[in-house]
């Protein structure tokens, strides 16, 4: 397939713009990139699809999500409303999960794929919980996945806050789904979907789980999805069981290292920064929950600048990546009260180079990118600059006038999941009327 007609941008290390460009997808992968003109006379039998001065740009990754959060839009909330993070933990996340069952798992998945496929994202990093129903609960995501044609890593997290054979399932859905995932009991997942090892958060795990999940976690060779400081709770919690603060208690576990997602970190001093830095700990940062849940600013700037791979994901918000990037773009100002802090160009960091960097270790192939050899996550974006876009300002177009309302055409591993803003895998309508026919009875569950 030739995309023609396209102004693409590349989020490669050039970075580059090519006005009226073509991108040739040969199988799952970008096999030629340049201009229309130049790619049309070269491959002149190839199918193809008019970009008519679209952006072309690579799909956008989420680093943390989760699915089941899907199901909470609209929720009331029995009793006072939660005054503090503990409190919308016990009675908003922990309620909820609990009553999750197999048809709320896929259609909460599924709400979100196709969420995720209009507006662009094709790379999702999951973090699933669903004590009432845990062993076959990623197989079930896993599926839903597929049937979209988008990418995603899931895990479990695990937690010991329902007792001890709850905590003993969840570390065998992980141990279980990340050896189906790497083909040891013969399954074949393809391309699409990635297994990481997945972990609660330090204030809901003891010395003992967290001792047995990292001898299993190296036994498979995977790292850690687990939430990280994000409230002064887990900071409380970690100094009481440990005398020390959660990064340092997660490091002397052996739980941090290049393979491992620390999402939100918003509570870590300078000395927790030095070690994320030195295990090579990939952050996810998260702004608009952090806004919702009042835990806090996490200090961004300044571990992009001790440079500590921080990516972004959106904690179970909506899947429009671009509102995550327009928030991050907005918060770390006013947290600071300094316009200067984070431009655009380090929010394109984030979302992109970062976010690749930390999607890659679930896939083989480059992604994320628009270049030859990576796999052809590609979506246009319907926008007509009102000044001129260069390779020096595309940032602030995308903060100040790019949404993922315009996304027009998905495309995951050369497959065309939506075209013409028409979803091609999924059929919305029953996915949405089923949606709300599930979550109405777990609403009365809770
Ligand atoms: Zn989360």
């Amino acid at each position: 397939m030739l995309i023609v007609n396209g102004t693409i941008i590349t989020f490669d290390k050039e970075n580059q713009i090519i006005s009226d460009g073509a991108i040739l997808i040969t199988g799952e992968h970008i096999a030629d990139l340049g201009s229309t003109a130049e790619l049309t006379a070269k491959y002149p039998t190839e199918e193809v699809l008019d970009a008519q001065g679209k952006l072309a740009m690579p799909g956008l990754i989420c680093a943390h999500t989760h699915f089941y959060g899907a199901f909470a839009r609209g929720m009331a909330i029995p009793g006072a409303a939660p005054q503090n993070f503990p409190e919308i933990l016990e009675k908003l996340w922990w309620r909820l999960d609990k009553a999750l069952l197999w048809q709320d798992i896929r259609y909460s998945a599924l709400v979100c794929l196709v969420d995720a496929i209009r507006h662009g994202t094709t790379t999702l990093i999951d973090h699933h919980a669903s004590p009432n129903a845990i062993e076959g609960s990623l197989d079930i995501i896993a599926q839903a996945v597929e049937e979209a044609g988008v990418r995603a890593c899931l895990c479990y997290e695990v937690t010991d806050r329902d007792g001890e054979e709850k905590t003993r399932e969840g570390i065998e859905e992980n141990e279980r789904f990340v050896k189906k995932v790497k083909g040891e009991l013969g399954g074949n997942q393809g391309n699409l979907v990635g297994a990481t090892f997945g972990l609660h958060a330090s204030l809901t795990l003891s010395d003992e789980t967290l001792e047995e999940c990292v001898a299993l976690a190296e036994e498979l060779g995977v790292g850690f999805h687990i939430h990280v400081a994000e409230d002064m709770a887990d900071v409380r919690d970690s100094l009481k069981k440990s005398g020390l603060r959660v990064v340092e208690r997660l490091n002397e576990f052996g739980v941090l290292g290049r393979q491992t997602i620390a999402a939100h970190c918003v509570h870590v001093d300078a000395y927790e920064m030095d070690i994320l830095r030195e295990t090579g700990t990939r952050v996810v940062h998260n702004p608009r929950s952090n806004m919702n849940n009042a835990v806090g600013v996490a200090d961004v700037p300044g571990m992009l600048k001790l440079g500590i791979d921080v990516g972004l994901g959106n904690d179970g918000f909506s899947n429009n990546m671009f509102t995550e990037m327009h928030t991050a773009y907005l918060l770390h100002k006013l947290g600071k009260s300094d316009p200067r802090i984070m431009g655009a160009d380090q929010v394109m960091q984030m979302a992109f180079q970062n976010n690749a960097q930390i999607a890659s270790l679930f896939f083989t192939d480059p992604l994320g990118q628009l270049s030859v050899g990576a796999l052809a996550d590609v979506i246009l974006v319907d926008y007509q600059p009102t000044t001129p876009l260069t390779e020096g300002n595309f940032p602030w177009h995308i903060i100040f006038g790019v949404d993922g309302t315009g996304v027009d055409t998905t495309i995951v591993g050369g497959r065309v999941l939506m075209r013409n803003k028409k979803l091609l895998t999924l059929d919305e309508e029953e996915i949405c009327a089923k949606s709300r026919e599930w979550a109405g009875k777990l609403w009365k569950r809770v």
